[in-house]
């Protein structure tokens, strides 16, 4: 079952001016429940900027969304901000936690944002600690935290109001292997568990290889692995 399809994004910053950047010319993906797919990309390939079309935070310029199958293309901003919030996680190379918050917290307030009841809401973030492997940190806040546990904490974050796409950029850029190991084993029992979409940009080919699939962007296009 798909959950997002690109069909022919394009994407030109600053058109039709000298400084125009040609990024995206014709980009197909589709990703479905379930499955955790790597976006394998040079640096300044495009990757943030489709990250960004797939989680409905920027337009293209031609192409088709498709988000839980419905068309977003056309949609106007505040059926995209709905669908955003109800169905893409987000996680970046730096975990962006509050920090002033504990960790149990920072996956509290977005549920509570939602309307999500209090107790409901401590509760999913217990589950959520459990299944990564931080019931022991649910009190701690971030500086409090490793690096690894800090992006633990960021996937529960973006986990809390079941998405049903995950969208990581460079979700482990910023760890040593070892730890990095450990961050991607979290994310895929929570793949596993919660029968997500991922699509996960990484420069580690490692950790891209075991993965479900391998994409590449390439001069603005999807090829294959
Ligand atoms: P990646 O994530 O693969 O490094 P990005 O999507 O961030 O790539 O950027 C792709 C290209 O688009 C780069 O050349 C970048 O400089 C350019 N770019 C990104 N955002 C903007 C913007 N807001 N305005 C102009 N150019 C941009
Ligand atoms: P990792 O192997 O995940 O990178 P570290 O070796 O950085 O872990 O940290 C080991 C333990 O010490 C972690 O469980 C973490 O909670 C704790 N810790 C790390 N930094 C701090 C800190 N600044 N204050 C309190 N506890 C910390």
């Amino acid at each position: 079952e798909p959950v997002l399809e690109l069909m022919g994004i394009e994407k030109t910053y600053n058109p039709g001016t000298p400084g125009a950047v040609s990024v995206l010319g014709g980009v197909d993906l589709r990703v479905d429940a379930g499955e955790i797919v790597a976006l394998v990309a040079p640096s300044g390939a495009g990757k943030s900027t489709l990250l960004h079309i797939a989680g409905l935070l920027d337009t293209a310029d031609a192409g088709q969304v498709r988000l839980a199958g419905q068309e977003m293309t056309r949609s106007g901003d505040v059926a995209r901000t709905t669908a955003r919030r109800r169905e893409v996680g987000f996680v970046y190379q730096f975990h962006h936690l509050l920090p002033e918050f504990s960790a149990a917290e920072n996956i509290v307030l977005p549920q509570l944002a939602n309307a999500v009841p209090a107790a409901a809401a401590r509760s999913r973030a217990g589950e959520l600690l459990e299944s990564v492997g931080l019931t022991a940190r649910a009190g701690h806040r971030p500086a409090q935290l490793s690096g690894g546990e800090q992006q633990r904490v960021a996937f529960c974050r973006a986990l809390a109001n079941a998405p049903r796409l995950l969208l990581a950029d460079e979700p482990t850029g910023n760890l040593d292997p070892a730890t990095s190991d450990t961050v991607f084993a979290a994310l895929m029992r929570l793949v596993r568990e919660t029968g997500l979409a991922a699509l996960v940009a990484t420069h580690n080919l490692e950790l891209a290889g075991r993965m479900d699939r391998v994409v590449r962007l390439e001069g603005g296009r999807i090829v294959a692995g």
